[in-house]
């Protein structure tokens, strides 16, 4: 299995192989650039079909946690962590501690936080053997509430001012009153967008394939149900993919009628020449991981213990550096995502 060699390399700075055999752990955690801080990013369970698909996946994603991180304007840097099992079956406390030993040997280079397969439990049980770990506690909600390390909230925070600085460059207006959206997948990220854009005079279209999330929002929030496949055609003004990864795809391309796209989901784009697709037919597309950077922020702030007025204040600077991208944009004529990337990379001096 090539590393160095790897495709996915990208002159990252520790590469490390990790192996419990009393608890079986095997993960991998990748550091891939601390210029700007330590290296933050989530541990992710997963039945990887192979090492090499494992390996793929934490080289892929430590790098884009450096670039979202820096586009962010946070003090971290990027990496990432992957744990080698099936998240239904696979779990143990041996595992997570023995994984918290992990981290721990990295001495503060990398700090963990939750993804996919792996939550707030998961963390509070690594936090045991290695304070290098976020999202494990108690914190003030936005509202003044309690609630837990899932930093949710503030990634729809985040995604709802994106989509405000989209409208406002695309369609030229500052309201949101009879915006129609169309999201799709309503879970944590999802629901509690649609929450905001509905409390800002949205109207509201959700599909989700877990019937009782899609009820939750046709209920709570007077939006109209559709069909899986349905959502994508729709009259609407914004498209909001939270829900799974590649969602533009040329199957979905062709269906697509919303001026703009901009919503909660990792790699959004099956393919990066989509974005040169998505330009030439005056689709504005938020770059994926500006718009959801409000989980990051979050868990920055936790780990910083900065106000949750300061939390906010920062959230909302994703408004400005989406706006920023649009406008750099259309200047050059160059897409959405080559200037986020851009911009990502001066924040780094690379
Ligand atoms: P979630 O699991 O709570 O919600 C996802 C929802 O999408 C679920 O209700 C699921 O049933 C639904 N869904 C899955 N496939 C679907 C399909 N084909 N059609 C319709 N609905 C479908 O996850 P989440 O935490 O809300 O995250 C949503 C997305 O945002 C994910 O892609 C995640 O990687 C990304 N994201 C989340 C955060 C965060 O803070 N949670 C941060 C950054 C990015």
């Amino acid at each position: 299995m090539p590393v160095f060699t790897h495709i996915d390399f990208d002159h990252h700075e520790q590469v490390v192989f990790g192996h419990d055999p009393a608890s079986g752990l095997k993960a991998i955690i990748a550091v891939h650039d601390t210029t700007l801080g330590p290296a933050l990013g989530g541990c992710r369970m997963w039945n990887y079909a192979s090492d090499e698909e494992a390996l793929r996946d934490v080289l892929r994603l430590s790098r884009g946690m450096t670039y979202k991180s820096a586009l962010a304007r946070l003090p971290l840097g990027g990496g990432k962590a992957v744990i080698i099992g099936d998240p239904r079956s696979g779990k143990s406390e041996a595992l997570f501690q023995a994984m918290g030993d992990f981290v721990d040997r990295l001495g503060g280079r990398y700090i963990t936080a939750a993804d996919s397969g792996t939550g707030v439990a998961e963390m509070q049980i690594m936090a045991q053997r290695t304070r290098h770990v976020a999202g494990a506690g108690q914190r003030e909600a936005f509202d003044g509430g309690s609630r837990d390390g899932n930093p949710s909230p503030s990634t729809a925070y985040g995604v709802f001012v994106g989509i405000r600085a989209a409208v406002r460059h695309r369609l030229g207006r500052d309201d949101l009153k009879g915006l129609r959206v169309a999201i799709q997948g309503v879970g944590e990220v999802g629901f509690s967008l649609a929450r905001h854009l509905k409390d800002a005079g949205a109207e509201l279209w959700v599909t989700d394939i877990f019937e009782a999330n899609q009820r939750r929002a046709v209920e709570q929030l007077g939006a109209r149900a559709v069909g899986q496949h349905e959502i994508f055609g729709l009259d609407v003004d914004v498209f909001a993919p939270c829900a799974l990864g590649s969602i533009v795809n040329p199957q979905t391309l062709e269906a697509l009628r919303a001026p703009i796209i901009a919503g909660a989901a990792n790699n959004q784009l099956a393919s990066p020449e989509l974005a040169e697709q998505l330009r030439r037919r005056d689709c504005l597309y938020a770059p994926d991981y500006a718009i959801n950077a409000g989980g990051i922020i979050d868990v920055c702030y936790e780990r910083t213990g900065g106000s949750t007025a300061a939390l906010k204040a920062h959230i909302e600077g994703i408004e400005t550096t989406l706006a920023e991208i649009f406008q750099r944009a259309e200047a050059e004529g160059a897409t959405t995502t080559a200037i986020a990337d851009r911009m990502a990379r001066e924040r780094l001096g690379r």
